[in-house]
């Protein structure tokens, strides 16, 4: 049996994989099990934020590794404090919990927002207005508060206490009401086709909670660490949520998740009222503090710069009908189905993503203006050839 059957034998199918298999790669490139390079502009999700197999990221994780691998959360552990105090410095929150995903991470919040309201309101203000086309994560919780129906299916019964608004103020605003304890969103809406949200919106709906003691908690699981341009989307949008959610980018391509709170909410959970045996394994945590430490002022005007000369790139082909997003996050609308144009890309070597009918282009922070163009130039072909 080759990999693909072996694969479809021994896995379940819970993905549709494309017919490629990577075994190494450095920075930007990928390589596949038959020697072919390809471009990355996708970084594996916006999860290896300084491209595959950096050495500084690899010195970090083996240098850990051969420390000391893992105590469980009974222990204190260095590496897991130091990412701590720097993401910390980084958001303007105040303590941090670490878990293992970005689902995990929404769950935290969720947690913690229910008992802020709980602690201080007493039981029946639990709601959570969540918004339409957002994505949160899969599990029980975070598909409930993901706002799209094709999530809804099949695993009745959903979780009580999630109510769904447009993404406009007076949406918003109609469907608060004296049980709702929070509003969760994306600044940048990733899955939903990298849709950024109005900032006069976001402004006033962070005025409008903070009034309200409404807990804002902002899910920059796709958007954080550098991806927008901003270490966090929000401090582009100048406001301080309650509650941030972080994972994807944060460890360069191991699994952590991060939930960060403010001054309201950094003492809501107390002993035993959440954990996780993994969260914050030091060797994660290593890896997390090798990105974090590395994104500073410079990376982040680049990745704007980059963003910038991405986007007016795209405009001008020939194919494109608009662009979106924010940094080194974009979306792209093409004439050819979205679909055709992830797998011929592919074909001539360059990977990009897709979220609804876009294309979706999240490549390393710090990749090259050099592979920006020789990517570009890949997708320039795929849209303008003609199939006979
Ligand atoms: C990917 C994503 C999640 C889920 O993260 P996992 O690590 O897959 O659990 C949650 N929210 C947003 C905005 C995401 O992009």
């Amino acid at each position: 049996m080759n990999i693909f059957e072996k694969d479809q034998k021994y896995i379940a199918s819970t993905y549709k994989r494309k017919e490629v298999c990577f075994v190494s790669g450095k920075k930007s490139i990928l390589t596949d099990s038959k020697g072919k390079n390809y471009i990355d502009f996708g970084s594996g999700i916006a999860v290896s934020s300084f491209g595959i197999s950096d050495n500084n990221l690899v010195d970090a994780i083996s240098g850990q590794a051969r420390l000391l691998t893992h105590t469980s959360n009974h222990y204190y552990t260095l590496p897991q404090v130091e990412l701590a105090e720097l993401l910390v410095e980084k958001s303007g929150m105040s303590k941090v919990f670490f878990g293992n995903s970005g689902a995990e991470a929404n769950e935290a919040a969720i947690k913690c927002a229910r008992k802020y309201s709980f602690d201080k309101y007493g039981e029946g203000r639990y709601e959570i207005i969540t918004l339409v086309n957002s994505f949160h994560g899969r599990t029980m919780a975070t598909i409930t508060a993901t706002g799209q129906d094709v999530f809804h299916q099949y695993f009745n019964p959903f979780l009580e206490g999630f109510v769904y608004a447009a993404a406009d103020f007076e949406s918003v605003k109609n469907a608060i009401t004296a049980k709702t304890c929070a509003v969760m969103i994306e600044l940048v809406q990733g899955e939903g086709g990298v849709i950024a949200l109005d900032k006069t919106f976001v402004t006033n709906l962070a005025s409008f909670c903070k009034e309200n003691d409404i807990l804002l908690i902002v899910d920059e699981v796709q958007t954080g660490i550098g991806r927008s341009g901003w270490f966090y989307a929000y401090q582009g949008y100048g406001i301080l949520p309650d509650i941030v959610t972080s994972a994807k980018g944060l460890a360069g391509g191991l699994p952590i998740g991060a939930t960060l709170f403010g001054e309201k909410t950094k003492d809501v959970f107390t002993f035993s009222t959440h954990g996780t045996t993994f969260g914050g394994n030091p060797v994660c945590c290593a890896a997390g503090y090798s990105v974090v430490s590395r994104i500073d002022d410079n990376l982040l005007e680049s990745v704007k710069d980059k963003g910038n000369y991405m986007k007016e790139k795209l405009l001008a082909l020939k194919g494109v009908e608009s662009v979106t997003g924010l940094g080194l996050m974009i979306g792209v609308l093409t004439t050819k189905p979205v679909a055709e144009v992830v797998d011929s890309c592919q074909k001539k070597g360059l990977i990009v993503l897709s979220a609804k009918n876009k294309v979706r282009i999240m490549p390393a922070l710090d990749i090259t203006y050099d592979l920006i163009d020789k990517g570009i130039e890949i997708l320039n072909e795929v849209l303008n050839e003609t199939f006979a």
